[in-house]
């Protein structure tokens, strides 16, 4: 019964993210759904897998690496680290993930070029920036990426590194109306880092359970989602 339940929200879901695609002249298949399985039970993760939704969120790399052991065999899988990465969980967890959301600093960025040998399902890196700046986030100031964006393009560049975004939270329980001014900023940002280096950032990792229509109606291709998913289930 609990799982139907997580089916349905997953199709509530999805149509809501075409709906927000449609009505911003975008198609659905622009945005990708990223479904945030942290701290719920590798059962629902599996349901989610067999109900085709082969795109999974973690935020912590000991629980992705927990996780991603027991579904072995889902060869579909595609994680997404979408949480702060220590340097020092990097070797674990580089070969596990198709997608990082979270790099948030020059240093972790040359870490894992160092590492890129390991990273073999490794698809794209984007940059958190912290452009709500609250205290509490990790990531660039829209002010200090765009001072290191000369360092962060030469590291691109020399070790081929596969930038491809930037991703922010808007803010813990936001609702789309408050959220979409940080939408818009990280949009903007994206546009003069590209001006600056000449690097296309085409992904826009942003928007969470309580915003994800404002951040498609401002370009998101990536919408993390958790707790819309997991409405009225409760962990075993
Ligand atoms: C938990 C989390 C999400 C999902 O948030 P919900 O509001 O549950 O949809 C998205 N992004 C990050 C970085 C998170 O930590």
């Amino acid at each position: 019964m609990e799982l139907e339940r997580l089916t349905e929200n997953l199709n509530l879901v999805r149509e809501r993210i075409s709906r927000a695609a449609l009505s911003s002249g975008r198609s659905a298949s622009d945005v990708t759904l990223v479904a945030v399985t942290k701290r719920t039970p590798v059962e629902w993760a599996r349901h989610l897998l067999n109900a085709g939704q082969h795109n999974l969120g973690e935020n912590y790399p000991q629980e992705l690496w927990t996780k991603a052991d027991s579904l072995l065999d889902q060869v579909q899988i595609q994680w997404h680290l979408i949480g702060h990465l220590q340097s020092n969980k990097l070797k674990r967890t580089l070969p596990l993930v198709h997608m990082i959301h979270g790099v948030d600093s020059l240093r972790l960025l040359a870490a894992i070029a160092d590492l890129m040998p390991l990273a073999q399902n490794l698809q794209s890196l984007c940059l958190q920036v912290n452009v709500s700046e609250e205290e509490s986030k990790h990531g660039w100031t829209e002010q200090s990426i765009l001072a290191e964006a000369d360092a962060i393009a030469e590291l691109v560049l020399h070790k081929s590194l596969p930038l491809t975004g930037f991703m922010t939270i808007a803010g813990w329980g936001t609702d789309c109306q408050t959220a979409r001014p940080a939408f818009v900023r990280l949009r903007g940002l994206a546009e003069s880092f590209k001006a600056r280096t000449g690097i296309a950032l085409n992904d826009l990792s942003m928007g969470m359970s309580g915003d994800f229509e404002a951040a498609i109606a401002e370009g998101a291709t990536h919408v993390r989602v958790g707790s819309a998913l997991f409405e009225g289930l409760e962990s075993p």
